[in-house]
């Protein structure tokens, strides 16, 4: 099972990784956004890594590590995914509720809660080159691996494949969300990046839990 000490480590994880991808993620969004993407992901998973470090782990409980994470997010990011990642991140909390550590079954409930709350607060659909564009098709592999009795690592696999899929899939799309949807055509053949750092959050999560 999963505790309030793995998802400590889970974002001092996530915290490194962008920190190691924020170049790629800033250049990325240069080309069809205001080139920050890499600026805001490190800062919010750095402050939320650093309030979540800070919790007591004898007290704390996965929806305080969860909630804790949002709040740090939001007040840390300036940028679209902001108010994004914040509200998947409360949905995640509230999906573990009243839990002292989280099961397998928890946990992909979890993962759905997340992307559902992303598509939620940003409305993006699936084909309009966003985040969703990974989110979307990882948590329904992951669910799906769940149902065939996989556990969740295996849930994790079926869900990065998926994701990157996702992004991938993004190169061939014009936006019609965010600040790329301006420019029409010209975001044809650029990777979104929102797309590109779900796909780093779900390899953390990934190589987290295997
Ligand atoms: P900003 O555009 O404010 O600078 P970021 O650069 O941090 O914000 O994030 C840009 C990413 O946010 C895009 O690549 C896209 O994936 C995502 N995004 C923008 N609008 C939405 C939305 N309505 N729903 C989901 N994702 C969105
Ligand atoms: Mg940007
Ligand atoms: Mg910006």
């Amino acid at each position: 099972t999963v505790t309030v000490e793995d998802l400590k480590a889970l974002f001092t994880r996530i915290a490194e990784a962008m920190t190691r991808e924020k170049d790629r993620l800033c250049e990325l969004d240069g080309l069809i956004g205001d080139a920050d993407h890499g600026i805001a992901m490190e800062l919010g998973f750095a402050a939320a890594a650093k309030a979540v470090s800070g919790l007591d782990a004898t007290t704390a409980d996965p929806t305080l590590v969860f909630n804790t994470a949002a709040k740090s997010f939001l007040n840390a990011v300036g940028a679209s995914s902001g108010p994004l990642y914040a509200t998947a991140l409360m949905r995640a909390g509230a999906s573990a509720k009243g839990k002292s550590s989280l099961n397998d079954d928890d946990m992909v409930e979890i993962f759905t809660a997340f992307a559902k709350g992303i598509q939620d607060r940003g409305k993006a659909e699936v084909g309009e080159k966003t985040m969703v564009d990974a989110w979307a098709p990882a948590a329904i592999a992951c669910r799906a691996a769940r149902d065939r009795g996989q556990p969740l690592a295996a849930c994790l696999t079926a869900a990065l494949e998926a994701g990157k899929a996702g992004a991938d899939a993004t190169k061939e799309m014009i936006a019609a969300k965010g600040r790329s949807s301006r420019l029409g055509d010209r975001a044809l053949g650029h990777m979104d990046p929102g797309a590109a750092s779900a796909v780093v959050i779900i390899a953390c999560l990934h190589i987290h839990f295997t």
